[in-house]
């Protein structure tokens, strides 16, 4: 047995709506089928992602560029290599970090979000007491 466990894909069926998870099962365990549309190779590297694999692990296996699963996968990625100053995904901080950056973050602008609507109640109630 390699140390590395198979990860079953096909189960009942072997698609998945518009998927072909015959494909999908075959790029996470051993190349990437010439072909695959991008919503399967999406979903393939959420499988990666979901068993532990890291953005470059991804994007090795799938032949995609690191930037495209990270701008996939913002929130499910573990803040890997711990640059320094670095901003967790998921927080009003973040999403600070990514509007400077131009960048969209779905995870980041929900929790900035919910920041905002947070503080506008704290501040209802407390002059309407
Ligand atoms: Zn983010």
């Amino acid at each position: 047995m390699s140390d590395r466990s198979y990860i079953q894909v096909v189960t009942t069926s072997t698609t998945r709506g518009p998927l072909d998870l015959i494909a999908i099962e075959r790029a996470v365990n051993d190349s990437r089928p010439e072909g695959m549309t991008m919503a399967e190779l999406r979903e393939a590297a959420r499988i990666l992602i979901a068993h532990g694999a890291t953005v470059s692990g991804v994007a090795k296996r799938l032949r995609l560029s690191k930037d495209r699963i990270r701008e996939w996968f913002p929130a499910e990625l573990r803040p890997g290599g711990t640059r320094k100053g670095a901003t967790q995904c998921g927080t009003p901080q973040g999403y600070r970090r990514h509007l400077a950056k131009g960048e969209s973050c779905q995870a980041c602008r929900t929790a900035a979000t919910q920041a905002t609507y947070a503080r506008r109640r704290g501040h209802t109630l407390g002059t309407a007491a």
